[in-house]
């Protein structure tokens, strides 16, 4: 498991920096977004320091397909409403052009009635 010193999400994994946290298991780790765009906003993040989805490789495969797999279970828990009437909306911000602010990959979940914020 690496870490990067330097990183905000990384400290979160550590319990360095508080979050508010959804779930966390051996290599996945789910917490509210401090910001949040819409009523139901969660960020879902490998525990190990993977910069973004460009840093992203074939190895990787088991843990987003994991981590995309275990995302409409925590929409469903944490309020969002069930499809279709419903439903949540993920994104990955992927470097500056992609809007990403954080350097640790993340997979940002969002859902609950209209309007959002943003998005
Ligand atoms: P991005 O622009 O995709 O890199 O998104 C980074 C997200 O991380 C933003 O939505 C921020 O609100 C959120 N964020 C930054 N710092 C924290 C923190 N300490 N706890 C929870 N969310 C954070
Ligand atoms: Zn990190």
């Amino acid at each position: 498991m690496s870490h990067d010193p330097n990183c905000v999400f990384c400290k979160i994994v550590q319990g360095a920096i508080p979050s508010r946290k959804v779930y966390e298991d051996e290599e996945i780790f789910v917490f509210h977004d401090i910001h949040p765009w819409a009523p139901v906003h969660f960020l879902m993040i490998p525990k190990d320091h993977i910069a973004s989805m460009a840093q992203v490789e074939p190895a990787h495969a088991g843990l987003l397909g994991r981590m995309m797999a275990l995302a409409p279970k925590l929409a469903a828990e944490q309020g969002c409403n069930p499809y279709p009437q419903g439903g949540f909306r993920i994104v990955v911000n992927t470097g500056a052009e992609g809007g990403q602010e954080v350097h640790h990959l993340h997979i940002h979940v969002m859902g609950g009635p209209r309007p959002w914020l943003k998005g």
